[in-house]
This record gives structure tokens, sequence and C-alpha cells, in this order.
């Protein structure tokens, strides 16, 4: 059983049943919801799943919640947000981003991450190599380097970073915060190229 929060661009919540897997993602506006509402939405799942009728005490539960004035205040910047920004593709001229993530995850991380999208930024910002947009739940690249020039150890390395920002998550406070713990670091240096990767894009 795969039980996550999930940026949906809107107050969504999905079950699913696939080779034994029970996959469930819960709108992630609703991670500070009361265990009452939680244990409602886990109901109506199950009842959907199984084509069985929601109990009225539940689905008036959950309905009271999401309709209520702040719920519904949240949802809708929700939406501004998460639906303004246009994410862009994956492959570029030269790498492709989901192939590299699926290297990286099969080489460090046994295949085990969830893939976000992936995307190259729309603009060619120099400052910021790569960042993780939860808001899309998307890892960008600057394009800068989808360039012959740039070496593939460059790119995976990026990505590679991101990643293990998925992986140790800091509380997000309004915009992005770059935090790097002792773990993190200390996985980082597992990546065989850290150094020529770092050299390579200090001189950019
Ligand atoms: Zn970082």
């Amino acid at each position: 059983m795969r039980i996550e929060f999930f940026a949906f661009a809107n107050i969504n919540n999905t079950i699913r049943l696939r080779d034994g897997e029970l996959r469930v993602r819960l709108s992630d506006l609703l991670e500070g919801a009361p265990e009452s509402v939680l244990r409602a939405i886990a109901h109506i799942l199950l009842a959907k799943m199984y084509r069985q009728p929601i109990a009225r005490l539940h689905a008036t539960r959950y309905r009271k919640y999401v309709n209520s004035h702040e719920m519904r205040s949240k949802a809708h910047l929700l939406r501004q947000m998460r639906g303004r920004k246009r994410i862009a593709s994956a492959k570029g001229r030269y790498y492709d981003l989901e192939a590299i993530f699926e290297d990286i995850n099969l080489r460090f991380f046994g295949g085990m991450q969830a893939r976000p999208q992936m995307s190259w930024s729309q603009g060619r910002a120099r400052n910021l190599l790569g960042h993780y947009d939860p808001a899309h739940n998307a890892i960008v690249v600057s394009r800068i380097f989808d360039h012959p020039h740039v070496p593939r150890y460059a790119v995976e390395y990026i990505v590679f970073h991101e990643m293990l920002h998925l992986r140790h998550p800091v509380k997000l406070n309004g915009s992005r915060r770059c935090v790097h713990s002792a773990e993190f670091r200390a996985e980082e240096k597992l990546f065989p190229q850290l150094e020529a990767a770092r050299r390579f894009l200090r001189r950019l």
C-alpha cells in the first residue's frame, strides 16, 4: 500500500489497485486535515473502488471540510499558482531528462524514486542550475545545459542533486530554500564525478 500527498492542481484524491499494489494520492491541500476527515476520505475512496455505497456521515464530513471558506480560498489560490506556469518538455535537443532521471534512479536509488515531471526551463537562467517546483511536482533544469559542450555527467549531477532534495525535504516557506543537511551531503558524495561536475558548473 502506498499513500502520498500529491500536488494536484485542485482538491483531488485518487485510488487504484494495480499489480497487487494499492496506490492512494491525496491532494496536498489535505495535509493538515483532521483525522475524521482523513477517515472519511479513506472510506469514500475504498467505497468507490469496490463500488459500495458511501456512508452519508463520511460524505457529509468530507464535503463540509472541503467546502469550508478556508479550504475554498486555498484551492482557488492553488489553481492560480499551478495553472499558470507551463511545464516544458523533458526532451531537449541533446539530453533527455526523463532518460537521465531513470538512469540515475537505477544507479543510485534502486529504481525506487517516483519520477516527478522532468522539464528543461523555459528561459535560460544561469543563476539556477536546477530546482524542484512543488507546485507542479517537477524537476526543472536550466536549458543552458542542453548543449553539446556540456558533459552528460554535469546534467546527471544536477538531476541527482534535485532528486536528493526530494529525499531530504525541507519545509518550504513561500520561496524556495536550498538546504543541504549532513545526510544530504554524505549521499551526494556517492556521485562518482562529483568534483568534476562541480568544477564544470563553477566555470560557467
Ligand atoms: Zn540544493
